[in-house]
């Protein structure tokens, strides 16, 4: 188990082997996953569903994981200690995802406008792209 089971202890929460597979799984996948993708690569014995959410939810009130929305009816779920930022962008054909890493990025005008008109000052944020995979592409093109 990596830091983010040490830090769960440090919490006060014993890193259990279902945490520490939610976190392990979690820390080797490059794109966010859904419970149901989780459950799958779990190791034998498997966990029933019903633990799975209720150790996800735990582990995003302790901000060790964060959960994605992607506009699809199941939310993802991500390593908030990661310390690589990423972006996502969704096919909205065949809802293949990619992340990557923006070279730069920033949002300060876009904060600016935020702190202006709604008084927030911004510390986070969370981007998401939709449109045309290559191979989508390839396929309507080649019409
Ligand atoms: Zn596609
Ligand atoms: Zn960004």
């Amino acid at each position: 188990m990596g830091p983010p089971a040490e830090a769960l202890r440090k919490l006060g929460y014993p890193a259990t082997r279902g945490r520490g597979e939610i976190l392990r799984i979690l820390s080797e996948s490059p794109l966010p996953l859904s419970p149901r993708e989780i459950l799958d690569r779990f190791p034998a014995p498997r966990p029933d569903a019903s633990t799975v959410y209720r150790n996800l939810s735990l582990l995003v009130s302790l901000g060790l994981v964060r959960s994605v929305a992607l506009h699809e009816r199941s939310r993802r779920y991500e390593l908030a200690t990661d310390g690589s930022h990423r972006h996502r962008v969704v096919c909205r054909r065949c809802g293949r995802i990619d992340s990557f890493q923006p070279r730069r990025c920033d949002l300060s005008r876009l904060e600016a406008d935020i702190r202006g008109t709604l008084g927030y000052d911004v510390k986070e944020h969370s981007l998401e792209f939709f449109g045309a995979c290559p191979k989508c592409r390839a396929t309507e093109e080649g019409r």
